[in-house]
């Protein structure tokens, strides 16, 4: 079967992400990124997954975070074969201010880390750049493409369509991140037919 896998840190909006996307409610407790477990939802044909919230978490220790941190590394590293597409969800207006926080303490920022880390294992990574009704339109292209810029890619952020959507889950627009998956699964459908040939 297919899976797909929504990671992003707490806060960013992954649940609500996949509540509009899916019409499934996945978030079970109310505090953020306190439930440790993957969790397994089914949806059509397909294993959906949503990772637990890593990064920050008001009130949690630092020890269930890096218990949380080494769940997620070794379920995409077991899973890799199987995962057809990840969906990594970022806060838009949050992500640069947060990554060269990172950067000055020479510390790799996590959402950062987490899109190297797909990527190597070759899992084919699709950024939401959620929360984009926050930026001002004059500042828009500019944050896209820092964003861009700090994933390791080089602007203009438009050269990257395929991998990156803007999206508002709050204003309900998901429909670039909807496209990017639903060719995503189609490819994969299709190899997945192919093999049979
Ligand atoms: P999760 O911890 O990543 O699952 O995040 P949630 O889905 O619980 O959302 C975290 C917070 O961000 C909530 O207060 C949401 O209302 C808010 N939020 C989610 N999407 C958006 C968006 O597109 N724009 C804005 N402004 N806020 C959003």
């Amino acid at each position: 079967n297919l899976e797909i896998v929504f990671a992003g840190r707490s806060n960013v909006g992954k649940s609500s992400f996949i509540r509009e996307l899916t019409g499934k409610k996945v978030k079970v407790g109310k505090r953020p990124g306190v439930t440790l477990k993957p969790y397994n939802i089914c949806y059509s044909d397909m294993l959906v997954t949503d990772m637990p919230g890593f990064g920050f978490m008001s009130g949690v220790k630092d020890r269930k975070k890096d218990i949380v941190h080494d769940k997620i590394v070794r379920y995409f590293e077991n899973n890799a074969k199987r995962i057809k597409v990840a969906v990594l969800i970022i806060d838009g207006p949050a992500f640069i201010d947060i990554a060269d926080r990172w950067n000055a303490r020479d510390e790799i920022p996590i959402d950062i880390e987490m899109f190297e880390f797909l990527n190597e294992l070759n899992i084919d990574t699709i950024v939401a750049v959620n929360k984009i009704d926050k930026i001002k339109s004059k500042d828009y292209e500019q944050i896209m493409n820092g964003i861009v810029e700090r994933l390791g890619m080089s602007p203009p952020w438009k050269q990257w369509i395929d991998i990156i959507a803007p999206v508002s889950v709050k204003k309900g627009d998901i429909q670039s991140a909807r496209e990017l998956i639903k060719n995503r699964l189609h490819e994969a459908k299709r190899d997945d037919l192919l093999k049979y040939i």
